[in-house]
């Protein structure tokens, strides 16, 4: 087995590490400490244009899209590079939901549906929003959904009530989950349709908060209204009734390019442990370093975060190679370990600060509101290991 990085890749991630250092680490600051993306709207989109001209802009899309085309194993070590921050996806154009939508569109969008809504999101020219979750029925079993799209005419007419819309608040549009097929089998019954934002009927109810967290603009999640939202009938993204069958493509990258992320938080968190263990004295000339329970910490954590990388660069090389189908068990797999791995590493972080920890002057209690979630979204974690574990039974002769 060949573990080497080639020399594009050594290269950039030097690069990136060398923006984090000057560019992001000083945005990130004025994040924690005034809570708002909004008001950091100027400076990020100016961060944005030092980026393309570096020519890390969107690594995930290809340079036809004005990406820099990396494989899945590629984006996969920029995702945790860029994960160290709570800003770096955004910042690079590859941040979720859109870099999950502008996958969906590349691959089922028409041409329209590309020259409308791909090309400026490609470009971060707007952003969009995923619009399937409702509060009614449970996520966890998505083919059960209350919103409908009806076909009057020549228009789809949206009518449901969804939340933790991620994002929603300054989104161009949603693709929206509903149901068009309400006769056919569970899997066939909803359809994914374009809804701008600007259409009739489309009403934001409430910014939810998160663990305290109020969250606006990019770093929101809403609860959405759609009423009578009527739009064209070409808005149909991929085929009617096909709308799991086209979520279920961008599952298995999607989820690489999540618990990549993750990795890069718990690195971030690791960093800020050991460097706190290293300088906190608590006697004089004896620092928390020099404890064995922080140091079998370290070592756990070290242990665990490395095993996580590994799963997953080996998960996002087997979709490469032998595509997302073989891969189901690792793409299921990672998510529930690494959200483990990540909220451990984390926690352990923030035990070494001390009160210090909790506190907005490190980014880890950020980080800690808002990636407890990790065990939540991208489908809950018992619901991963359920499947994983009906499969490996059913080669033991049992449909569990
Ligand atoms: C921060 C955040 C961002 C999100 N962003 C989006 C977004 O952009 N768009 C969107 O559409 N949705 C989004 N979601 C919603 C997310 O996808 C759902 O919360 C998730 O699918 C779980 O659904 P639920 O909350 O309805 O929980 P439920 O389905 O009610 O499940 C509750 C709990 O029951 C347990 N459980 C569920 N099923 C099983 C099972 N089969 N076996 C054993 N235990 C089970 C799990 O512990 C689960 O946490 C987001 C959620 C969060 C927290």
């Amino acid at each position: 087995m060949d573990f080497s990085v080639s020399p594009r890749m050594v290269d950039v991630v030097a690069r990136i590490r060398a923006f984090f250092e000057s560019d992001i680490v000083p945005l990130e600051k004025e994040l924690v400490a005034r809570h708002s993306f909004r008001a950091l709207l100027p400076e990020l989109a100016a961060g944005r244009e030092k980026v393309k001209a570096l020519g890390l802009w969107a690594p995930q899309l290809p340079v036809a899209w004005g990406g820099m085309g990396l494989r899945l194993t590629e984006h996969a070590r920029v995702s945790e590079e860029l994960g160290r921050s709570p800003l770096g996806h955004y910042l690079f154009n590859c941040q979720a939901p859109d870099a999950g939508n502008m996958e969906i569109l590349m691959e089922f969008g028409d041409d329209g549906q590309k020259e409308r809504f791909l090309k400026p999101l490609a470009a971060g020219k707007i952003r969009s929003c995923f619009s399937m979750t409702e509060p009614d029925l449970p996520g966890s079993n998505p083919t059960w959904l209350a919103t409908k799209a009806v076909l009057d005419g020549d228009h789809w007419v949206v009518d449901g009530h969804k939340w933790f819309t991620s994002s929603a608040e300054g989104a161009a549009f949603a693709i929206v989950m509903a149901v068009t097929e309400p006769d056919a089998p569970p899997h066939a019954r909803a359809s994914q349709i374009i809804v701008p934002t600007d259409t009739p009927g489309f009403r934001i109810v409430r910014n939810i908060a998160v663990m305290g967290e109020p969250g606006d603009d990019y770093g929101s999640h809403a609860e959405v209204m759609y009423e009578g939202c009527r739009v064209p009938r070409e808005n149909l993204l991929g085929p009617r009734g096909g709308g799991f069958f086209v979520a279920q493509e961008r599952l298995g990258p999607g989820r690489i390019h999540h618990a990549m992320r993750w990795i890069g938080i718990a690195e971030r968190a690791f960093d800020l442990m050991c460097r706190r263990a290293a300088t906190r004295e608590i006697a004089p000339g004896k620092k928390l370093a020099h404890k064995q329970i922080i140091q079998g910490w370290i070592a756990e954590c070290r242990a665990k975060i490395d095993a996580a990388r590994l799963y997953v660069l080996h998960t996002a090389w087997r979709i490469e190679n032998e595509g997302a189908h073989a891969s189901r068990d690792g793409i299921s797999a990672i998510k529930f370990f690494c959200a483990d791995v990540l909220t451990e590493v984390l926690d352990r972080a923030i035990q070494v600060h001390g009160a210090l920890g909790l506190t907005d002057d490190t980014v880890l209690a950020w980080f800690y509101r808002h990636e407890r979630a990790a065990h939540i979204y991208d489908g809950a974690d018992e619901v991963h290991k359920v499947s994983l574990a009906k499969r490996i039974l059913r080669g033991y002769g049992v449909d569990a």
